[in-house]
């Protein structure tokens, strides 16, 4: 397997801006120092709590927002050092999935036409090809060619979520952030579109940046899995030794709310004394110190890097 994005201490900082000058008072530190490597073909789930800065770090790797600090590559091309056309083509390639379709689709636009808005902008068919690779796309999502002609209110979430899918591959991309692409579903819907999700992976050789606070979707749909707190990516390994050897005190504490598969092995369930503190003014040292049962002197001051523990195995904590 080969690296097809490499994210090296990505940042993203939104000012907060206050008084009758508006003057910037601070930032909030959505991403902060975040690296890690996607491989092509893979799928990465990245996992945490709402606000610890996954999906920014999303649209942050897309560009839809533009980072503070840190590189992003894209099968070697610096995402930073592009511009204008070739930034555009290399969009082609990189492609979204929204939590809500029916936000992301525009009411007023047919189906057919909202499919075949990304191939005009990227000048990639004309006319006749559109409308036919519009419709065969409709099919492999598991709708129909007559549905070319309706309009998002007329569909299910389900169905709405498989024109958002369909959206993305319209360019034939090689990778795609899912952000939380299941979470607006009924439970019985969203196995429907992680299986979708699976067989387009393998039709079509994509790579998939998994983003979800669902621990037992990511566990469904992921090789190897992140774990975001605060801005931070807290722990990284593959999908078994993730759940199965949890290292991160934060890791352990969420995995231990979830319901084991094997219902013989219970786990301890660990409760996280308060609240995730404010992006705005996290704790010095370790983001996670305030809650974690394990803490030590040194969590206070001093911030731990996300080192290797084991083989693909990564944590960051001194506790290791
Ligand atoms: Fe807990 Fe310290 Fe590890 Fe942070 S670095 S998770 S405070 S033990
Ligand atoms: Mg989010």
């Amino acid at each position: 397997m080969s690296t097809i994005l490499e994210v090296k201490g990505l940042k993203k900082y939104f000012p907060i801006r206050g008084g009758i000058l508006g003057k910037t008072q601070g930032y909030v530190k959505a991403v902060d120092d975040v690296s890690f490597n996607v491989q092509e073909g893979e799928t990465l789930g990245i996992v945490g709590e709402s606000g610890c800065g996954k999906s920014t770090t999303g649209r942050t790797i897309l560009r839809l927002t533009e980072p503070t600090g840190g590189d992003v590559l894209f099968q070697g091309h610096n995402l930073s050092a592009l511009k204008g056309d070739s930034l555009r083509k290399i969009r082609r390639d990189m492609q979204i999935v929204f939590q809500d379709p029916y936000a992301s689709l525009n009411p007023r636009m047919t189906v057919g036409a909202i499919l075949e808005e990304p191939l005009k902008i990227h000048g990639l068919a004309n006319g006749t090809e559109r409308k036919q690779r519009v419709k065969e796309l409709l099919e492999i999502v598991g709708l129909t060619e007559y549905h070319y002609t309706r309009y998002p209110h007329e569909f299910s979430g389900g169905q709405r979520q498989r024109i958002g899918i369909a959206r993305a591959l319209i360019t034939k991309p090689k990778l795609i952030i899912a952000d939380e692409p299941v979470s607006a579903l009924d439970v019985s819907i969203q196995s429907q579109i992680l299986n979708l999700m699976k067989d387009l992976q393998e039709q079509f050789k994509l790579t998939y940046m998994f983003i979800s606070h669902d621990l037992s979707v990511v566990r469904h749909i992921s090789d190897r899995v992140g774990v975001m707190y605060l801005g931070r990516m807290v722990e990284l390994a593959p999908k078994h030794e993730l759940y199965e050897n949890p290292q991160h005190p934060y890791t352990q504490a969420l995995l231990s709310a979830v319901p084991h598969p094997n219902p013989r092995e219970t786990r301890e369930r660990i409760i996280l004394s308060g609240d995730v503190p404010s992006p705005a003014n996290p704790p010095a040292g370790c983001a996670f110190h305030t809650r974690c049962h394990a803490c030590m002197n040194i969590c206070k001051t001093v911030r731990p890097e996300l080192k290797k523990t084991t083989d693909g195995h990564w944590v960051a904590c001194h506790l290791y």
